[in-house]
Protein backbone atom coordinates (compact mmCIF):
# COMPACT_ATOMS: atom_id res chain seq x y z
CA UNK A 1 0.00 0.00 0.00
CA UNK A 2 1.22 3.36 -0.89
CA UNK A 3 0.13 5.26 2.49
CA UNK A 4 2.24 2.25 4.57
CA UNK A 5 5.26 4.66 4.04
CA UNK A 6 3.72 8.00 4.54
CA UNK A 7 3.02 9.84 8.51
CA UNK A 8 -0.41 9.12 9.66
CA UNK A 9 -1.39 13.02 9.02
CA UNK A 10 -3.65 14.49 12.79
CA UNK A 11 -4.99 18.01 12.58
CA UNK A 12 -5.88 18.68 15.89
CA UNK A 13 -3.84 18.81 19.28
CA UNK A 14 -6.96 18.50 21.54
CA UNK A 15 -7.53 15.17 23.38
CA UNK A 16 -9.33 13.68 20.49
CA UNK A 17 -6.17 14.38 17.94
CA UNK A 18 -3.00 13.76 20.92
CA UNK A 19 -5.15 10.32 21.44
CA UNK A 20 -5.30 9.72 17.86
CA UNK A 21 -1.42 10.11 17.33
CA UNK A 22 -0.65 7.90 20.55
CA UNK A 23 -3.52 4.89 19.49
CA UNK A 24 -1.39 5.30 15.99
CA UNK A 25 1.66 5.01 17.38
CA UNK A 26 1.04 2.26 19.66
CA UNK A 27 -0.38 0.22 16.19
CA UNK A 28 2.86 0.56 14.39
CA UNK A 29 2.50 3.81 12.71
CA UNK A 30 5.95 4.64 10.99
CA UNK A 31 5.59 8.24 11.49
CA UNK A 32 2.76 10.44 12.78
CA UNK A 33 2.42 14.23 11.92
CA UNK A 34 0.36 16.50 14.22
CA UNK A 35 -0.45 19.68 13.01
CA UNK A 36 -1.96 22.42 15.04
CA UNK A 37 -2.61 25.99 13.40
CA UNK A 38 -2.26 27.66 17.21
CA UNK A 39 1.50 28.44 18.41
CA UNK A 40 0.96 26.27 21.43
CA UNK A 41 -0.71 22.88 21.50
CA UNK A 42 -3.65 21.65 23.48
CA UNK A 43 -6.53 23.26 22.11
CA UNK A 44 -9.45 24.06 24.25
CA UNK A 45 -8.68 20.62 26.07
CA UNK A 46 -6.29 21.99 28.03
CA UNK A 47 -8.94 24.06 29.86
CA UNK A 48 -11.03 21.56 31.13
CA UNK A 49 -11.14 21.64 34.54
CA UNK A 50 -13.54 19.58 35.94
CA UNK A 51 -12.94 15.73 35.23
CA UNK A 52 -13.93 13.31 32.84
CA UNK A 53 -16.89 10.99 33.03
CA UNK A 54 -16.48 7.30 33.54
CA UNK A 55 -18.13 4.42 35.08
CA UNK A 56 -17.89 1.85 36.79
CA UNK A 57 -14.05 2.78 37.99
CA UNK A 58 -12.08 1.93 40.74
CA UNK A 59 -12.26 5.81 42.07
CA UNK A 60 -16.26 5.53 42.41
CA UNK A 61 -18.25 4.44 45.62
CA UNK A 62 -17.32 0.88 45.68
CA UNK A 63 -20.64 0.15 47.79
CA UNK A 64 -22.62 1.58 45.04
CA UNK A 65 -21.32 -0.13 41.32
CA UNK A 66 -22.04 2.90 38.99
CA UNK A 67 -24.86 1.30 36.46
CA UNK A 68 -26.80 4.80 35.51
CA UNK A 69 -24.06 6.45 33.08
CA UNK A 70 -26.06 5.21 29.85
CA UNK A 71 -29.82 5.99 30.65
CA UNK A 72 -28.19 9.17 32.37
CA UNK A 73 -26.86 10.28 29.02
CA UNK A 74 -30.10 9.19 27.38
CA UNK A 75 -31.92 11.62 29.75
CA UNK A 76 -29.75 14.25 28.91
CA UNK A 77 -29.61 13.90 25.17
CA UNK A 78 -33.64 14.48 25.49
CA UNK A 79 -35.02 15.30 21.59
CA UNK A 80 -31.86 14.28 19.93
CA UNK A 81 -32.83 10.55 20.27
CA UNK A 82 -35.61 10.94 17.75
CA UNK A 83 -38.49 8.57 18.73
CA UNK A 84 -38.47 5.88 15.66
CA UNK A 85 -36.27 3.77 14.20
CA UNK A 86 -33.30 3.77 12.56
CA UNK A 87 -31.98 7.01 14.15
CA UNK A 88 -33.40 5.95 17.91
CA UNK A 89 -31.56 2.68 17.72
CA UNK A 90 -28.20 4.10 16.15
CA UNK A 91 -28.15 7.01 18.38
CA UNK A 92 -28.35 4.74 21.43
CA UNK A 93 -26.19 2.50 20.09
CA UNK A 94 -23.53 5.74 19.84
CA UNK A 95 -24.04 6.37 23.78
CA UNK A 96 -23.59 2.73 24.61
CA UNK A 97 -20.26 2.79 22.96
CA UNK A 98 -19.39 6.27 24.74
CA UNK A 99 -20.81 4.91 27.83
CA UNK A 100 -19.29 1.30 27.57
CA UNK A 101 -16.08 2.26 26.86
CA UNK A 102 -15.91 5.21 29.73
CA UNK A 103 -14.18 2.36 32.11
CA UNK A 104 -11.11 1.72 29.95
CA UNK A 105 -10.76 5.42 28.65
CA UNK A 106 -9.86 6.21 32.67
CA UNK A 107 -8.05 2.91 33.23
CA UNK A 108 -6.20 4.53 29.93
CA UNK A 109 -5.23 8.09 31.17
CA UNK A 110 -4.41 6.79 34.76
CA UNK A 111 -2.55 3.13 34.52
CA UNK A 112 -0.75 4.00 31.03
CA UNK A 113 -0.22 7.98 31.07
CA UNK A 114 -0.03 8.27 35.02
CA UNK A 115 -2.83 11.11 35.01
CA UNK A 116 -4.38 11.28 38.62
CA UNK A 117 -8.45 10.88 38.36
CA UNK A 118 -8.62 9.52 41.71
CA UNK A 119 -11.24 12.37 43.19
CA UNK A 120 -14.94 11.96 41.99
CA UNK A 121 -17.61 14.16 41.42
CA UNK A 122 -21.08 14.48 40.66
CA UNK A 123 -22.10 17.10 38.27
CA UNK A 124 -25.13 18.46 36.02
CA UNK A 125 -27.71 15.28 35.11
CA UNK A 126 -25.81 12.41 36.60
CA UNK A 127 -27.74 10.25 39.43
CA UNK A 128 -24.03 9.56 41.32
CA UNK A 129 -20.82 10.65 40.77
CA UNK A 130 -18.77 9.84 37.78
CA UNK A 131 -16.40 13.15 36.92
CA UNK A 132 -13.00 12.20 37.60
CA UNK A 133 -9.98 14.43 38.39
CA UNK A 134 -6.78 14.42 40.53
CA UNK A 135 -6.14 15.60 43.81
CA UNK A 136 -3.83 18.15 43.26
CA UNK A 137 -3.84 21.80 42.07
CA UNK A 138 -3.10 20.87 37.79
CA UNK A 139 -6.46 20.85 36.41
CA UNK A 140 -7.31 17.18 34.76
CA UNK A 141 -7.05 19.03 30.74
CA UNK A 142 -3.90 20.51 31.91
CA UNK A 143 -2.69 17.35 33.19
CA UNK A 144 -4.13 15.07 30.67
CA UNK A 145 -2.28 17.11 27.25
CA UNK A 146 0.92 17.56 28.95
CA UNK A 147 1.22 14.01 29.86
CA UNK A 148 0.03 12.73 26.79
CA UNK A 149 1.91 14.94 24.63
CA UNK A 150 5.43 14.12 26.79
CA UNK A 151 4.69 10.68 26.14
CA UNK A 152 4.73 11.64 22.07
CA UNK A 153 7.20 13.15 22.36
CA UNK A 154 9.23 10.44 23.42
CA UNK A 155 8.81 8.98 20.63
CA UNK A 156 11.27 9.51 17.37
CA UNK A 157 8.18 8.77 15.25
CA UNK A 158 6.23 11.48 16.40
CA UNK A 159 6.36 15.01 14.84
CA UNK A 160 4.29 18.32 16.38
CA UNK A 161 4.51 21.10 13.96
CA UNK A 162 2.44 24.06 15.27
CA UNK A 163 1.78 27.53 13.50
CA UNK A 164 0.53 24.79 10.38
CA UNK A 165 -3.43 25.34 9.65
CA UNK A 166 -4.98 22.52 7.38
CA UNK A 167 -6.67 24.63 5.03
CA UNK A 168 -8.10 21.83 2.21
CA UNK A 169 -8.52 17.89 2.68
CA UNK A 170 -7.56 16.46 -0.50
CA UNK A 171 -8.67 13.60 -2.20
CA UNK A 172 -7.47 11.21 -4.79
CA UNK A 173 -9.23 12.84 -7.62
CA UNK A 174 -7.38 15.89 -6.83
CA UNK A 175 -4.36 13.74 -6.24
CA UNK A 176 -1.73 13.31 -9.11
CA UNK A 177 -0.07 10.14 -7.82
CA UNK A 178 -1.03 6.81 -9.50
CA UNK A 179 -1.51 4.67 -6.75
CA UNK A 180 -3.31 6.70 -4.35
CA UNK A 181 -6.14 5.00 -2.80
CA UNK A 182 -9.89 6.15 -3.19
CA UNK A 183 -10.99 9.00 -0.40
CA UNK A 184 -8.54 11.62 1.44
CA UNK A 185 -5.09 11.45 0.78
CA UNK A 186 -3.74 14.27 2.11
CA UNK A 187 -3.77 18.17 3.38
CA UNK A 188 -2.71 21.17 2.37
CA UNK A 189 -1.32 23.31 4.95
CA UNK A 190 -0.68 26.97 5.32
CA UNK A 191 2.04 28.43 7.86
CA UNK A 192 2.86 31.64 7.46
CA UNK A 193 2.57 32.81 3.67
CA UNK A 194 3.37 29.66 2.91
CA UNK A 195 1.39 26.63 1.30
CA UNK A 196 2.87 23.30 1.51
CA UNK A 197 0.92 19.71 0.75
CA UNK A 198 1.47 16.09 2.61
CA UNK A 199 0.40 13.26 2.05
CA UNK A 200 -0.91 10.15 4.12
CA UNK A 201 -4.14 8.92 6.11
CA UNK A 202 -5.77 11.89 7.92
CA UNK A 203 -7.10 12.18 11.10
CA UNK A 204 -9.32 15.06 11.51
CA UNK A 205 -9.81 16.29 15.15
CA UNK A 206 -10.16 19.39 14.57
CA UNK A 207 -12.64 20.13 17.91
CA UNK A 208 -15.78 22.36 17.96
CA UNK A 209 -17.60 25.86 17.07
CA UNK A 210 -18.04 27.16 19.94
CA UNK A 211 -15.45 29.89 19.79
CA UNK A 212 -16.82 30.80 16.59
CA UNK A 213 -19.48 33.12 17.77
CA UNK A 214 -20.07 35.25 15.02
CA UNK A 215 -19.36 32.55 12.50
CA UNK A 216 -20.48 29.24 12.30
CA UNK A 217 -22.85 29.70 15.80
CA UNK A 218 -24.55 32.50 14.59
CA UNK A 219 -24.93 30.50 11.52
CA UNK A 220 -26.31 27.51 13.25
CA UNK A 221 -27.60 28.75 16.16
CA UNK A 222 -28.74 32.41 15.41
CA UNK A 223 -29.96 33.01 18.81
CA UNK A 224 -26.31 32.24 20.65
CA UNK A 225 -24.62 34.60 17.65
CA UNK A 226 -22.06 36.34 19.87
CA UNK A 227 -22.43 34.60 23.05
CA UNK A 228 -19.24 35.32 25.10
CA UNK A 229 -17.39 32.11 25.27
CA UNK A 230 -14.46 30.12 27.23
CA UNK A 231 -13.38 28.69 24.00
CA UNK A 232 -10.99 29.48 21.86
CA UNK A 233 -12.31 32.64 19.57
CA UNK A 234 -11.23 30.63 16.29
CA UNK A 235 -12.98 29.92 13.44
CA UNK A 236 -14.62 26.00 13.20
CA UNK A 237 -13.55 23.76 10.95
CA UNK A 238 -16.09 22.10 9.36
CA UNK A 239 -16.57 23.35 6.17
CA UNK A 240 -13.61 21.30 4.86
CA UNK A 241 -15.34 18.25 6.08
CA UNK A 242 -18.03 19.57 4.31
CA UNK A 243 -15.75 20.53 1.05
CA UNK A 244 -15.00 16.58 0.30
CA UNK A 245 -18.82 15.38 0.92
CA UNK A 246 -19.19 15.16 4.21
CA UNK A 247 -22.62 15.27 6.31
CA UNK A 248 -22.74 17.72 9.12
CA UNK A 249 -25.20 16.69 11.76
CA UNK A 250 -26.76 18.39 15.25
CA UNK A 251 -25.32 21.32 14.35
CA UNK A 252 -27.31 23.12 16.30
CA UNK A 253 -26.99 20.70 19.29
CA UNK A 254 -24.70 23.40 21.15
CA UNK A 255 -24.76 23.04 25.04
CA UNK A 256 -24.31 26.26 26.99
CA UNK A 257 -22.62 26.59 30.33
CA UNK A 258 -24.64 28.34 32.94
CA UNK A 259 -21.65 30.09 34.65
CA UNK A 260 -19.10 31.93 33.98
CA UNK A 261 -16.52 34.52 35.72
CA UNK A 262 -17.20 38.26 34.90
CA UNK A 263 -14.30 40.45 35.24
CA UNK A 264 -14.92 43.10 37.02
CA UNK A 265 -12.86 45.56 34.50
CA UNK A 266 -13.43 43.96 31.38
CA UNK A 267 -17.30 43.38 31.94
CA UNK A 268 -17.81 43.35 28.51
CA UNK A 269 -14.85 40.89 26.93
CA UNK A 270 -16.24 38.19 24.87
CA UNK A 271 -13.75 35.93 26.38
CA UNK A 272 -14.98 34.43 29.35
CA UNK A 273 -13.27 32.23 32.31
CA UNK A 274 -14.92 29.35 32.89
CA UNK A 275 -16.65 28.86 36.50
CA UNK A 276 -16.13 25.00 36.24
CA UNK A 277 -19.66 22.75 36.91
CA UNK A 278 -17.41 21.29 39.62
CA UNK A 279 -17.97 24.21 41.88
CA UNK A 280 -21.20 23.06 42.06
CA UNK A 281 -20.53 19.40 42.39
CA UNK A 282 -18.88 20.01 45.88
CA UNK A 283 -21.77 22.20 46.90
CA UNK A 284 -21.93 25.29 45.26
CA UNK A 285 -25.19 26.72 44.78
CA UNK A 286 -26.78 29.53 42.72
CA UNK A 287 -28.62 32.67 44.34
CA UNK A 288 -30.91 35.63 42.82
CA UNK A 289 -31.47 38.59 45.04
CA UNK A 290 -30.27 35.94 48.07
CA UNK A 291 -32.08 32.97 46.66
CA UNK A 292 -31.26 29.63 45.42
CA UNK A 293 -33.34 29.50 42.03
CA UNK A 294 -32.33 26.41 40.14
CA UNK A 295 -30.96 22.29 40.59
CA UNK A 296 -27.35 23.32 40.17
CA UNK A 297 -27.12 19.66 39.12
CA UNK A 298 -29.71 19.35 36.24
CA UNK A 299 -29.17 19.02 32.77
CA UNK A 300 -27.86 21.80 30.65
CA UNK A 301 -31.40 22.08 29.06
CA UNK A 302 -32.92 22.33 32.18
CA UNK A 303 -30.84 24.99 33.38
CA UNK A 304 -31.43 27.07 30.58
CA UNK A 305 -35.10 26.57 29.96
CA UNK A 306 -35.66 27.05 33.43
CA UNK A 307 -37.39 23.77 33.69
CA UNK A 308 -34.89 23.03 36.45
CA UNK A 309 -35.99 26.12 38.47
CA UNK A 310 -37.25 25.80 42.35
CA UNK A 311 -40.84 27.29 42.81
CA UNK A 312 -41.00 29.53 45.28
CA UNK A 313 -44.49 30.05 47.13
C1 LIG B 1 -13.06 26.24 29.74
C2 LIG B 1 -13.51 24.86 29.33
C3 LIG B 1 -13.64 23.87 30.30
C4 LIG B 1 -14.05 22.58 29.95
N1 LIG B 1 -14.15 21.63 30.92
C5 LIG B 1 -14.49 20.36 30.59
C6 LIG B 1 -14.48 19.32 31.57
O1 LIG B 1 -14.18 19.52 32.72
N2 LIG B 1 -14.81 18.06 31.17
C7 LIG B 1 -15.13 17.78 29.86
O2 LIG B 1 -15.42 16.60 29.56
N3 LIG B 1 -15.13 18.74 28.91
C8 LIG B 1 -14.80 20.01 29.25
N4 LIG B 1 -14.77 20.98 28.29
C9 LIG B 1 -15.05 20.60 26.90
C10 LIG B 1 -13.83 19.89 26.35
O3 LIG B 1 -12.69 20.68 26.64
C11 LIG B 1 -13.94 19.69 24.83
O4 LIG B 1 -15.09 18.92 24.56
C12 LIG B 1 -12.72 18.94 24.34
O5 LIG B 1 -11.57 19.68 24.70
C13 LIG B 1 -12.72 18.77 22.85
O6 LIG B 1 -11.49 18.15 22.52
P1 LIG B 1 -11.02 18.13 21.02
O7 LIG B 1 -9.68 17.45 20.97
O8 LIG B 1 -12.11 17.56 20.17
O9 LIG B 1 -10.90 19.67 20.60
P2 LIG B 1 -9.88 20.80 21.08
O10 LIG B 1 -9.28 20.52 22.40
O11 LIG B 1 -10.55 22.12 20.90
O12 LIG B 1 -8.71 20.67 20.01
C14 LIG B 1 -8.88 20.98 18.64
C15 LIG B 1 -7.54 21.50 18.14
O13 LIG B 1 -7.56 21.56 16.71
C16 LIG B 1 -6.88 22.74 16.30
N5 LIG B 1 -7.32 23.05 14.95
C17 LIG B 1 -8.56 23.45 14.55
N6 LIG B 1 -8.60 23.63 13.21
C18 LIG B 1 -7.36 23.34 12.75
C19 LIG B 1 -6.79 23.33 11.45
N7 LIG B 1 -7.51 23.62 10.36
N8 LIG B 1 -5.47 23.01 11.32
C20 LIG B 1 -4.72 22.69 12.43
N9 LIG B 1 -5.23 22.67 13.69
C21 LIG B 1 -6.54 22.99 13.85
C22 LIG B 1 -7.29 23.78 17.34
O14 LIG B 1 -6.44 24.89 17.36
C23 LIG B 1 -7.23 22.93 18.61
O15 LIG B 1 -5.96 22.95 19.20
C24 LIG B 1 -14.36 22.29 28.61
C25 LIG B 1 -14.23 23.28 27.63
C26 LIG B 1 -13.80 24.54 27.98
C27 LIG B 1 -13.67 25.59 26.92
Amino acid sequence: MASESRPVIVVGSGLAGLVAATTALRCNAKAVVLLERAAKPGGNSIKASSGINGAPTRFQNQAHIDTTFFSDTIKSAGKRIPPSPPEHIRRKELIKLLTNNSLSAVDFLSDDIGVDLSVVAQLGGHSVARTHRGAGKTPPGADIVTRLLRALQDDSRFQLRTGCEVTRLLSSTQSPRFDDPPGIVGVEVRSGDELTYLSGPVIFATGGFAGDADGLLAKYRPDLAGIPSTNEARPGMHSLLADVGAQLVDMDSVQVHPTGFVDPLSQASPLKFLAAEMLRGEGGILLHNGRRFVNELGTREQALSGSGTYKYS
